[in-house]
């Protein structure tokens, strides 16, 4: 089917804003016998009327792992949302990374991947594509246009990530794509931050773009799911790929990621003011090196957050000035508000110890003192402030003890 057009071959003339699209795309209430949400349609085995039929699988689907109503629904509305050319959807966004890395190397390949990359990314680049025969060299995130003397003649795709989930280092996107197909590389990204509403990767020259739909989709940290948008370059081998490994997302997590996809855009404005307010007052904090939040002016990586992103989600990493660790940690275990635990993009605000240098290859990350990850949710910041400062006088009696 047609991603594009959702099989009817209906389409509106306007283009219509994102809002509008999150709300409208995906739904076809008339086949549904007029409920406004594609049910979950749970099933294996799809009858065909007679033999013939089923020889030439005539049929509108014709397998449980190939597409349902409800997948396909949500296909449409990625697609749409994000200018692709089609979408698959995975059981979590590390399948995603995976099938989409699948879907453009072959054994002799060569890999370009940001130092700051997702961790697991850097597992399987390590583990699953050494095995089969790809080699991957980690490249300093901050490079931009000067990745291209990186370049071998057998580099076949450039990873990216913009910003990195934990360090927050955020990648020039266009630079990096134009010295990638200037090779005739395929560039991927992993969108999870900004999501589509916030960063229009297709539109910034990314050819395969990755969403965890586990995070800002699902806003409420009780689904898995990972979604690959491809553009026309990229889509045939995307969708051959999915065919073959028959990666597919179990009904009702895409199910509930539906009814995210209604709500998200509203969530992350909500989300992105939350966490700009945090981020500003952490900032302030005499305990507070820097904060690493790209939408602040005082980050390194804010004109081409400005340039290019048009919001940003609630998720970001505080350095503390020299201290022990075990001060940062009694601030973390003292906040009642904030969850310790790993994933984000829910309604719930979270707190994380990290420490990125152990895993680093291509670039040495040397912070002040202590870091830790902030996720901000759906709660009342003043609430969320108040919770920040009790922390703030334990780490204190920590720190001088
Ligand atoms: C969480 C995350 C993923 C992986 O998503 P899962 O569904 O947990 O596998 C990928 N990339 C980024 C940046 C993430 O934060």
């Amino acid at each position: 089917m047609d991603q594009k057009t959702g099989g009817d071959g209906k389409r509106d003339p306007e283009p219509l804003e994102p809002a509008t699209v999150l709300v409208t795309a995906g739904r076809d209430p008339f086949a549904q016998h007029g409920f406004v949400n594609t049910p979950i349609y749970r099933g294996s085995t799809v009858l065909y009327r007679n033999t013939q039929d089923f020889l030439k699988r005539a049929a509108r689907y014709t397998y449980g792992t190939k597409g349902t109503p409800t997948t396909e629904s949500l296909e449409i509305a990625w697609t749409e949302l994000t200018g692709a050319a089609g979408t698959v959807l995975v059981p979590s966004g590390l399948a995603a990374i995976s099938i989409a890395l699948m879907s453009c190397l072959r054994a002799g390949d060569h890999l370009l991947v940001p130092d700051s990359v997702y961790r697991p990314t850097r597992n399987f680049c390590e583990s699953i594509l050494k095995r089969f025969g790809v080699e991957t060299t980690y490249y300093d995130p901050l490079l931009g246009a000067d990745i291209a003397r990186l370049f071998k003649p057998n580099t076949r795709a450039v990873f990216t990530e913009a910003p990195g989930s934990l360090t927050f280092e955020m990648q020039d996107i266009p630079a990096i794509a134009a010295a990638a197909h200037a090779r005739d590389a395929i560039v991927l990204m992993d969108n999870t931050w900004a999501t589509p509403l916030f960063f229009s990767a297709h539109a910034h020259g990314v050819d395969l773009a990755i969403d965890a739909g586990t995070k800002y989709l699902s806003g409420s940290s009780d689904l898995l799911l990972g979604l690959v948008s491809a553009n026309e370059r990229c889509w045939r081998e995307l969708r051959a790929t999915f065919d073959a490994t028959a990666f597919c997302a179990g009904p009702e997590d895409v199910f509930l990621a539906l009814r995210g996809l209604r709500s998200m855009r509203v969530r992350l404005l909500h989300q992105q003011e939350s966490g700009l307010a945090v981020a500003r007052w952490l900032a302030e904090r005499p305990e507070v090196a820097r904060v690493l939040h790209p939408a602040l002016e005082s980050d390194p990586g804010h004109a081409i957050w400005k340039r290019d992103f048009t919001g940003a989600s609630s998720l970001f990493s505080v350095m503390l000035k020299p201290m022990p660790d075990a001060a940062a940690h009694a601030f973390i275990n003292t906040l009642t508000l904030f969850g310790i635990g790993a994933s984000w993009g829910g309604f719930e605000s979270l707190a994380i110890p990290f420490d990125c240098a152990p895993f680093r290859t291509a670039t040495a990350w040397k912070p002040s003192g202590p870091t830790i990850r902030f996720h901000i949710g759906l709660e009342d910041v003043g609430d969320l402030i108040a919770d920040l400062e009790r922390g703030f006088a334990v780490m204190a009696t920590a720190t001088a003890r």
